[in-house]
């Protein structure tokens, strides 16, 4: 695991040495102190960057992005502001980073990670297919069943029994 760390590797492939960029860049961001302070919360985000594929690391490459924590009601929520995008974690996501198993909490930033990869912060789409097409992105990279885990149990978002529906048809294909 987070074999990307291991400096000896990371000349390998452009795609290990852009895994380990986009994680010094995630370090050294002072808005993410509060991840390092804790060896849950850090061990779920190397997860996090750990799985994400080229896609996902290109963005995150070419954008700031800062994980924001605060407190609230849900699991996570966007903001974007003139230079950067903020994911806003919530204290129910932290408290998946912080479960058994975590990677449900992953499976969240990655559907949060998608809603940027499509454009969701400026395109006019229907909330629902918004939902979608950002769940795609956590099945995309393998996280299918951390999704399916975290809409059966641990959402009471309106939208879950939607995203739930369609993840199962995909499953069954
Ligand atoms: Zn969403």
């Amino acid at each position: 695991m987070f074999d990307f760390l291991r400096k000896k590797k990371i000349t390998k492939t452009p795609t290990k040495n852009i895994r380990y960029q986009v994680w010094v860049r995630f370090k050294e961001n002072p808005q993410h102190q509060w991840i390092f302070n804790n060896s849950y919360i850090k061990r779920s985000f190397q997860l996090f960057l750990e799985k994400l594929d080229s896609r996902g690391l290109k963005f995150l490459n070419e954008n700031k992005v800062n994980f924001v924590y605060t407190n609230g009601l849900y699991s996570c929520t966007l903001t974007k502001t003139d230079e950067s995008f903020n994911i806003i974690v919530f204290p129910q996501l932290v408290k998946l980073f912080q479960s058994a198993n975590p990677e449900v909490g992953v499976a969240i930033l990655a559907h949060e990670l998608g809603h940027l990869l499509h454009h969701h912060y400026e395109r006019q789409i229907a909330p629902q297919t918004a939902q979608i097409e950002a769940d795609q992105y956590a099945i995309d990279i393998g996280l299918i069943n951390q999704l399916e885990t975290f809409l059966r149990d641990f959402s009471d978002h309106p939208d879950c029994d939607y995203r739930l529906r369609s993840l199962e048809k995909q499953k069954s294909q």
